[in-house]
C-alpha cells in the first residue's frame, strides 16, 4: 500500500492549550484520514474554533504535536507557510478582501503564494466561480454580494489553493436563513468529491447528510468521537444528550 494512503491527513497528538487559567484544549488526540468529513459539535465555548485554529497554526499550542500528512507543523518559518497553504479555512465572517474584486479574491493566493501565472490563476478561478455559482459576480466587490454569495466565493478562494483539507468554522452561522442551503449544497458536493473536511456547524441536516464522523466537544475535551448514526440515535454521554436535546 502507498504510504499516503495510510498516513493520516491530520493528526493531533496530546495537544494541550491554555488561555491563561483556561484549559481550552485538553489532551486532544485525533487522526483524520484523507477524504474524511468530520463534523465538530459542542456547546458554545467548548473549544471548537480553537481546535480549528490550531490545525493551521492561527493559534499556537502549548504542547503536543500536529501533523499534516505526516509532516510536523512547526511554530514558524517557511515550512509553516507551505503547510498552512495546504490547509484551507472558511470562517463564519467570510473574510474576503473588501477592496479586491471577486475574481481577484480568488486569484490572489495562487499568484502570490503558489506562484501560478496570472493567466492560469484566472482560468482556474473562473472554473471555481462557476462551480460555486457566482460567475456573474466576478467583477463586483464583496460588499455588492449577498452573504451566501460571499461565502461561496470564500469557498472558491480556498479551493483555488488546491488545499489538502478545508476547515470550516460555522460557515453558515452569519447567513440569513434563506442563504444557508446554497452554501451547504456546495459543501455537500465537496464532501462527495472526496475533500477532507473538518466542519464546525450547528446544521444537523448537513451533519447527517455529509459527515463520516462526529466529534463532540465539551469544556475543551473530546467527549464523543463516533459515526453520525450512533451519535444522533444513541449518544453515550450526558453532555451530548443534553446538547442534542437543546439543538434538535
Ligand atoms: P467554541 O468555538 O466552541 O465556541 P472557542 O474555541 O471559541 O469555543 O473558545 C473556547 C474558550 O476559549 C471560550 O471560553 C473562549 O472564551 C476562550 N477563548 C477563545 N479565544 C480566546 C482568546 N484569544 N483569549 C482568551 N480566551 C479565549
Ligand atoms: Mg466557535
Amino acid at each position: 500500500m502507498n504510504d499516503s494512503n495510510v498516513t493520516p491527513m491530520i493528526s493531533m497528538t496530546h495537544v494541550q492549550k491554555h488561555y491563561g487559567d483556561l484549559h481550552v484544549l485538553q489532551d486532544i488526540t485525533i487522526e483524520i484520514p484523507r477524504g474524511q468529513v468530520v463534523v465538530v459539535l459542542g456547546p458554545s465555548g467548548s473549544g471548537k474554533s480553537t481546535l480549528c485554529r490550531t490545525i493551521n497554526r492561527l493559534e499556537p499550542i502549548d504542547s503536543g504535536e500536529i501533523r499534516i500528512e505526516g509532516e510536523l507543523l512547526p511554530a514558524e518559518g517557511k515550512d509553516l507557510a507551505r503547510l498552512r497553504s495546504d490547509v484551507g479555512m472558511v470562517f463564519q465572517s467570510f473574510n474576503l478582501f473588501a477592496h479586491k474584486t471577486i475574481l481577484q479574491n480568488v486569484t490572489m493566493g495562487p499568484t502570490k503564494v503558489r506562484k501560478v501565472s496570472s493567466a492560469d490563476a484566472e482560468k482556474h478561478a473562473l472554473e471555481l466561480l462557476d462551480r460555486v455559482g457566482v460567475t456573474k459576480q466576478k467583477d463586483k466587490y464583496p460588499a455588492q454580494l449577498s452573504g451566501g454569495q460571499q461565502q461561496r466565493v470564500a469557498i472558491a478562494r480556498s479551493l483555488a489553493m488546491d488545499p489538502k483539507v478545508i476547515l470550516f468554522d460555522e460557515p453558515t452561522s452569519a447567513l440569513d436563513p434563506e442563504m444557508v442551503s446554497e452554501v451547504l449544497d456546495v459543501m455537500v458536493s465537496l464532501a462527495r468529491e472526496g475533500m477532507t473536511m473538518v466542519v464546525v456547524t450547528h446544521e444537523m441536516g448537513f451533519a447527517r447528510k455529509a459527515a463520516d464522523r462526529i466529534i463532540f466537544m465539551a469544556d475543551g475535551a473530546i467527549v464523543e468521537d463516533t459515526d453520525p448514526e450512533s451519535f444522533f440515535t444513541a449518544p453515550k454521554s450526558e453532555r451530548a444528550r443534553d446538547f442534542l436535546s437543546k439543538i434538535l
